[in-house]
């Protein structure tokens, strides 16, 4: 599969998830429709939030059989939000700067999304409640390794958070090769719009600091076109009409 365009195409889909899911996708101004709803905010600092309880209301989350591939892939994704809160946290701490302690509570809200979802189809939660400790291997690893590199100085503590939502980005991505339906769709679409604005966010802070990042994990391609384009708002959604 190829990840360029996947990258690309996800720049534009939450429109195209609203059409699937919607009850006013008749209406011919959606915008001016009381069933629109928008799920994503985004802040000072570029950190995007997801709301749950409007996610609910245009999902008809816990529907239907996950395959275990996509219940285990909820459950990485679990740990790897928690990953990603417990590192900005970590540096937080070290260099007080506000986008470290800003981006943190975003990861804990996407985190929480994640349960939302796991809770839905009661799937176990894998999440250790404790900073920096995983049940998953890969993720303590990387965890350590991160934590390692953010120490050194600030520069690389911005690097660290760069790469982060690299990496979120194409597990994120991951998804699409398990023959998703719509709603594990809306979420990974949500998560990856919130990991653009960080990635936006971090190599703001860096090329203010005259520092060029440089991707180690998407291609020069996806990374130029996420950077150059302004922070992401979404497109809303529309709620879903209960037919009960
Ligand atoms: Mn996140
Ligand atoms: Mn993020």
């Amino acid at each position: 599969m190829n990840k360029t365009n996947l990258i690309t195409k996800m720049m534009t889909i939450l429109l195209i998830a609203g059409f699937g899911l919607s009850s006013c996708d008749e209406t011919e101004d959606i915008l001016a429709s009381s069933e629109y709803v928008s799920i994503i905010s985004v802040g000072d600092e570029g950190e995007t939030n997801v709301d749950i309880d409007e996610l609910k209301s245009v999902t008809g989350l816990g529907d239907g059989e996950l395959t275990d591939e996509q219940a285990e892939w909820l459950k990485f994704m679990r740990e790897e939000e928690k990953l990603a809160g417990d590192v900005y946290r970590t540096l937080y701490g070290l260099y007080k700067i506000p986008i470290f302690n800003n981006i943190s509570k975003a990861e804990d809200n996407h985190t929480a999304v994640v349960l939302a979802y796991l809770n839905a189809w009661e799937i176990d939660d894998p999440l250790i409640d404790e900073i920096g400790v995983f049940s998953n291997e890969d993720l303590q690893k990387l965890y350590n390794e991160l934590i390692e590199a953010g120490n050194a100085d600030l520069n690389e503590a911005l690097k660290v958070g760069a790469l982060i939502e690299e990496v979120d980005i194409a597990d994120l991505v991951e998804l699409n090769e398990l023959d998703p339906g719509e709603d594990l769709i809306l979420l990974s679409e949500a998560l990856q719009l919130g990991s653009r604005n960080h990635l936006r966010a971090f190599t703001r802070i860096l090329s203010l600091r005259d520092i060029e990042y440089e991707p180690a994990v998407l291609s020069i391609e996806d990374y130029e076109a996420i950077v150059s384009s302004p922070w992401e708002r979404g497109t809303g959604l529309c709620r879903l009409i209960d037919t009960e």
